[in-house]
């Protein structure tokens, strides 16, 4: 059989809880279910090879936000939060997450993956927030997918590698009833029958077109195609706050961040081109994002990261960290490029959107036990909504998820689903494999995600968006009477840019509804400037009703932790003030 030849075949397979992604939180999610239910049966599908993939496939510099008693509380974490997200954000999630995680760190401690420490033992926690210090070196942080894997082998996890979930299944009364997923190396189609399902694929990383102009050289991991945004989508859950896009600070060229979170604890900074700081403070946020923008926009611009005031023993260290643990590569554009930290300061710019609430809040709407408003279907990590959630979010409640999903799993029947989805879905995925001739994949994304750029990358413009609405509906066309996939590996290319058109859909629409400025830089609407808290005071939730998108206000649910009046602006105050 010649490589990636596509092959007929399905076959059914049951479970109880399926996992939909081998990234962070899946992994976490598989295991605690495990661990709870030793009996069940746990399957966790991966579109890669979990051994390396997602965000933290070459390893981690650290934790960006780390709730370690002694040095933050769950109350002050949910705060920052809170006011970080310009007030909408639902503080059950965050405050679970803040409360439990300091357990999760200890246990992935003990499974291998060691932190930071002091002199006298404790955790060395830094500070790059604004109010309070969460950040945790994991100096072997390039271990942990090992460490995660050998705990998934030991408790028996079972593990579907390269097959690509690409629609959820349902039952009559619109419960969760597992998922239809095809071998990347075969084409071949697995039904997963299962009593709950977690979705676990991570952020909409290859949204928009990085400036570099490759397609994989975004700063997400490049296979998180935003397949679980999609796949909810058309599940019908609801999504939050889409227009609060994720736009980042990185490397120029080289689409890695920074790495001010690594750096600026020895006292390196984000810099115009006179060398100057322009912000408080390098914690990653919307208004963050907008003083970056505006300086780039300014005559003082470009913006850099300045490390070349530092001794040189210092950015050796420093380099020790960013050239071995999370980007091994970086040392070597670097050296490539003949750039120095040392001798002059490095180029940064921004990056173009996408979807994630890891760094962001734009997510698969959850509760504080994952649930998604789909019974049955829960969501963790880049995809759910909780903001701001990063690495620690995404193992804390993928282990929330799992825990919750497999005592529901105990009290329900495997639903049952109609072989019609099943026959229609094969004949959609197929049908660029019955074309001799057409649009390759790869053309068709590089049209989206231009178009993308082009239209929904903020400032932005109403008249603009609509046109950009317009020009997907084209890309749509193409994609489904058009587009050609001759094997097995180009046909996941063309499943991809399914998912990358219905997120940029799921952007422009949710933009639209949102008529007001918010969250800065993310949803920076020229002709709605400014936030209106009396109309927009809420999350917007957008959603699939017979067969239309559509977007409702939700009201955020009361705080659990009070913001006083005067904490509420503490992110729009980002900028250096001008000292006479
Ligand atoms: C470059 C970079 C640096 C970062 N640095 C830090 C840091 O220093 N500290 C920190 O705390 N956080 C950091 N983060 C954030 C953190 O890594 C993420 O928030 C976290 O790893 C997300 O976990 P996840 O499980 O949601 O997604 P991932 O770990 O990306 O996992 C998603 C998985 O789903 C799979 N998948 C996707 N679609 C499908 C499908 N259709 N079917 C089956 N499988 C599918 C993917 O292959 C992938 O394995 C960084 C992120 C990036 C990208």
């Amino acid at each position: 059989m010649a490589m990636d030849e596509i092959v007929e075949g399905l076959s059914e397979v049951s479970c109880d809880v399926l996992v939909i992604g081998g990234g962070t939180a899946g992994p976490m999610a598989a295991l605690k279910a495990k661990l709870k239910n030793p009996k069940a049966n746990v399957v966790l599908l991966e579109k890669a090879n979990v051994k390396r993939s997602g965000a933290i496939s070459m390893g981690m510099d650290g934790l960006n936000n780390a709730v370690i008693p002694g040095y933050a509380t769950p109350e002050q974490y949910t705060k920052e939060i809170t006011i970080a997200n310009d007030g909408i954000c639902d503080q059950a999630p965050v405050y679970k997450y803040a409360s439990r995680c300091f357990d999760i760190i200890q246990e992935l401690d003990r499974f291998g993956i060691k932190f930071q420490k002091n002199e006298n033992g404790d955790f060395d926690v830094k500070k790059v927030h604004h109010l309070g210090s969460y950040v945790l070196p994991m100096p072997n942080g390039d271990t942990v997918k090992k460490a995660l894997y050998r705990q998934l082998r030991r408790e028996q996890v079972l593990i579907s590698n390269r097959y690509m979930a690409t629609r959820l299944l349902t039952a009559k009364d619109g419960r969760i009833a597992g998922v239809i997923a095809v071998n990347t190396r075969s084409a071949e189609f697995l039904v997963l029958r299962a009593k709950a399902v977690i979705l676990c694929t991570g952020a909409a990383g290859r949204l928009g077109l990085p400036q570099s102009g490759y397609l994989w050289g975004t700063y997400e991991n490049a296979t998180n195609s935003g397949d679980g945004y999609a796949m909810a989508y058309h599940a019908g859950a609801g999504l939050a706050n889409i227009e609060c896009y994720q736009i980042n600070p990185l490397i120029k060229d080289y689409n890695g961040p920074a790495c001010a979170y690594v750096a600026g604890p020895f006292g390196a900074y984000t810099a115009n081109s006179e060398g100057n700081r322009f912000i408080e403070c390098d914690y990653w946020s919307g208004q963050m994002m907008q003083e970056f923008y505006n300086e780039l926009q300014s005559g003082k611009g470009p913006v850099f990261l300045k490390l070349n005031h530092l001794h040189s023993d210092t950015v050796g260290q420093i380099e020790a960290v960013l050239h071995t643990v999370e980007r091994p590569s970086r040392g070597r554009f670097h050296e490539n490029r003949g750039t120095n930290y040392r001798e002059r300061m490095i180029e940064m710019h921004i990056s173009e959107i996408g979807l994630c609430s890891g760094h962001s809040a734009s997510g698969v709407f959850v509760d504080e036990f994952a649930r998604t408003t789909v019974t049955g279907l829960y969501a963790a990590g880049d995809m759910a909504s909780v903001p701001h959630n990063y690495m620690l979010g995404a193992f804390t409640n993928g282990a929330v998820a799992g825990e919750h999903a497999i005592d529901f799993a105990a009290d329900v029947e495997l639903p049952d689903y109609d072989r019609e989805d099943v026959t229609r879905e094969q004949a959609r995925v197929l049908a660029p494999t019955r074309r001799d001739d057409g649009i390759p994949p790869n053309q068709l994304e590089y049209k989206a995600r231009r178009l993308v750029n082009d239209y929904l990358q903020p400032p932005k413009v109403t008249a603009k968006m609509q046109i950009g609405q317009a020009r997907f509906a084209e890309v749509r066309d193409d994609l489904e009477n058009a587009m050609v996939a001759r094997d097995s590996h180009e046909l996941m290319r063309a499943l991809e840019v399914s998912s990358i058109l219905d997120c940029a859909d799921m952007a422009a629409f949710a933009s639209l509804f949102r008529t007001e400025s918010r969250w800065g830089l993310y949803h920076q609407r020229v002709d709605h400037p400014g936030k209106n808290d009396d109309d927009w005071f809420c999350h917007s939730i957008l959603s699939k009703q017979n067969g239309k998108m559509t977007a409702e206000k939700r009201a955020v649910a009361p705080y659990i932790v009070p913001i006083d009046e005067t904490e509420r602006s503490a992110y729009d105050r980002q900028r250096i003030r001008q000292h006479a």
